[in-house]
C-alpha cells in the first residue's frame, strides 16, 4: 500500500507544529524562501509521476513472469519484517551510491541542498530517480509479493520524515540502533568532520558495520547544505544543476575512459592534470546562507501564492483519473511554471512582474476551461484574481510589490547577486 499519499497532510500539519513550536521556544528553524523551496521540490517530485511514465513497471513484470525464483507468502509476518529490514539495507547502498557516484549524486543533491534543516527539508526529494529501481529488483527475483515491497518502501520513507528536526537532541542507546534526528543532522551538514556519514534509512546500525558513522559532536555544531551552494530559489534548476555541470565536463574531457570515470567516480573527479588548479580554488564556507533580502510584504505574497499552488497540486492525482491528457498537462504545467515563478520571485531577478502576470492569467485560464472540481476552481480563481489586482494596484500607486526593497538592503542585495553570479 503506498502510504506516502495519505501521509501528506500529516507531514504538513508536522511542518506548522514544528513552526509554531519554534516560534514558542524563541528558536525558529523556518525560512520563507527556504520552505517554499522545500516544499516545491516535493511538490514537483510528486507530480511528475502523473505525466512521465517510467520503465520500471514494466521490468518488475517481466522479472516476476520470466526469473523469480519463488513466491513468498503475503500473510507470513516473517516476509514483512525481513522484506522491512532488508529493505533498509538495499536503501543504505542506494543512498550511499547516490553520494559516491556523480551520476546519481546528480539525483539525490536535491535532498541534500537545503541550508536550513526541518520537517520541510525531509519532502525536498529529486524529480529524476532513474536509478532506485534496480535496488527492488532483488526482492522481485525472491518472490516478495509486490504490495510488502511497496509498503516497505513507504514506510522507510515516512520514517525518515520525522528525523528532520534540530528540536530533538540526541535519544541516548537509542543512537545505537535507529536512525535519530542527532545522527541524520549529520549526513546533511557540510563540514569536513561530517561529510558523506549516515547513511542509514531507519537503522543507523549499517553505518556502524560499513564504517560510515559518524556521532554528532557538541564542539562541532552542523553547519548544513551543499559544499559547493545552489544559491537559487528555482526548483526546476535545482534538480538539473548537477547534471548540467556532469553534461559539461563529460563534453569538454578528453578520452573516453575520463568520460566514463567522470560519470562513476565521486562527484567532482576530475583527471589528476586538471584536478590541482580546481582543488585550490574550493573552500567550504561554513558562515553564510543564500538569502537575497525581501519585503515582508513580499514574502507574504509569495507565500500565500504557494500556499494557493500548493492547493491546485495535491488532488492532482485524484483529477488524474477523470481528466483528459491535455487538461492533465495543462494543470501539472501550470503547478511547475507557478513553482518556477515563486523562486524567481524569491531570487530577485528581473521581469518578475511580466513572468508573475503570466501565471496568474494562465491561473485564470485554467480555473475557466480545466474541469478542476468546483473548489480547486473557486480557489484557484480568487486567489489569482486578488493576486493580480493586489499587484497591478502596487504598480499604479508606484510601489511595485514584488520588486519592493527591504530598509537598508543595498549591500545585502548585492551580496546577494554575488553569490548568485560565483555560482554560475
Ligand atoms: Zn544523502
Ligand atoms: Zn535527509
Amino acid at each position: 500500500m503506498d502510504l506516502i499519499a495519505v501521509a501528506v497532510p500529516f507531514f504538513l500539519l508536522l511542518i506548522a507544529v514544528e513552526f509554531s513550536y519554534g516560534l514558542l521556544r524563541g528558536r525558529n528553524t523556518y525560512r520563507v524562501n527556504d520552505t517554499v523551496n522545500s516544499l516545491s521540490m516535493g511538490t514537483l517530485s510528486s507530480i511528475n509521476g502523473l505525466v512521465i511514465v517510467g520503465f520500471s513497471a514494466l521490468i518488475y513484470e517481466y522479472i516476476v513472469d520470466t526469473l523469480q525464483l519463488t513466491q513468498l507468502p503475503a500473510d507470513s509476518a516473517l516476509v514483512w519484517v525481513m522484506t522491512f529490514v532488508l529493505y533498509d539495507l538495499a536503501y543504505y547502498w542506494k543512498h550511499r551510491l547516490g553520494h559516491e557516484v556523480a551520476l546519481f549524486w546528480g539525483s539525490h543533491v536535491s535532498h541534500h541542498q537545503s541550508e536550513d534543516y526541518n520537517l520541510s527539508t525531509a519532502l525536498r526529494q529529486t524529480s529524476i530517480d532513474f536509478h532506485g529501481f534496480l535496488f527492488l529488483i532483488p526482492f522481485f527475483l525472491i518472490g516478495v509479493p509486490g504490495e510488502i515491497i511497496v509498503t516497505s518502501v513507504s514506510l522507510n520513507l515516512i520514517y525518515q520524515f520525522w528525523v528532520h528536526t534540530q528540536h530533538v537532541p540526541k535519544l541516548s542507546f537509542i543512537e545505537w540502533i535507529m536512525v535519530t534526528p542527532s545522527n541524520h543532522r549529520v549526513h546533511h551538514a557540510r563540514n569536513d568532520r561530517y561529510v558523506d556519514k549516515n547513511y542509514g534509512g531507519v537503522f543507523i546500525v549499517w553505518d556502524r558495520i560499513f564504517g560510515t558513522f559518524q556521532d554528532e559532536l557538541d564542539d562541532e555544531p552542523a553547519v548544513y547544505g551543499l559544499r559547493k551552494p545552489l544559491n537559487s530559489w528555482n526548483p526546476l534548476w535545482a534538480n538539473i544543476h548537477v547534471y548540467w555541470r556532469l553534461l559539461v565536463d563529460f563534453v569538454t574531457l578528453k578520452g573516453i575512459g575520463n568520460k566514463f570515470k567522470l560519470l562513476i567516480k565521486p562527484p567532482g573527479w576530475l583527471p589528476e592534470n586538471q584536478l590541482s588548479s580546481c582543488k585550490a580554488k574550493r573552500t567550504v564556507d561554513l558562515t553564510s546562507k543564500y538569502d537575497p533580502p525581501l519585503h515582508p510584504l513580499t514574502r507574504i505574497y509569495v507565500a500565500s501564492q504557494f500556499i494557493a499552488t500548493l492547493s491546485v497540486s495535491l488532488p492532482l492525482a485524484g483529477l488524474a483519473e477523470n481528466a483528459t491528457q491535455i487538461e492533465l498537462w495543462a494543470a501539472v504545467l501550470f503547478v511547475a511554471g507557478s513553482l518556477f515563478v515563486h523562486g524567481y520571485i524569491l531570487d530577485r531577478r528581473k521581469h518578475t512582474l511580466l513572468w508573475e502576470c503570466g501565471r496568474l492569467i494562465a491561473g485564470i485560464m485554467l480555473a475557466l476551461l480545466v474541469p478542476l472540481g468546483d473548489q480547486l476552481s473557486t480557489i484557484l480563481l480568487t486567489s489569482s484574481c486578488v493576486a493580480l489586482l493586489l499587484v497591478f494596484g502596487s504598480v499604479l500607486f508606484g510601489h511595485n510589490l514584488l520588486t519592493l526593497k527591504p530598509k537598508g538592503s543595498e549591500e545585502l542585495i548585492r551580496n546577494a547577486e554575488n553569490q548568485i553570479s560565483i555560482t554560475r
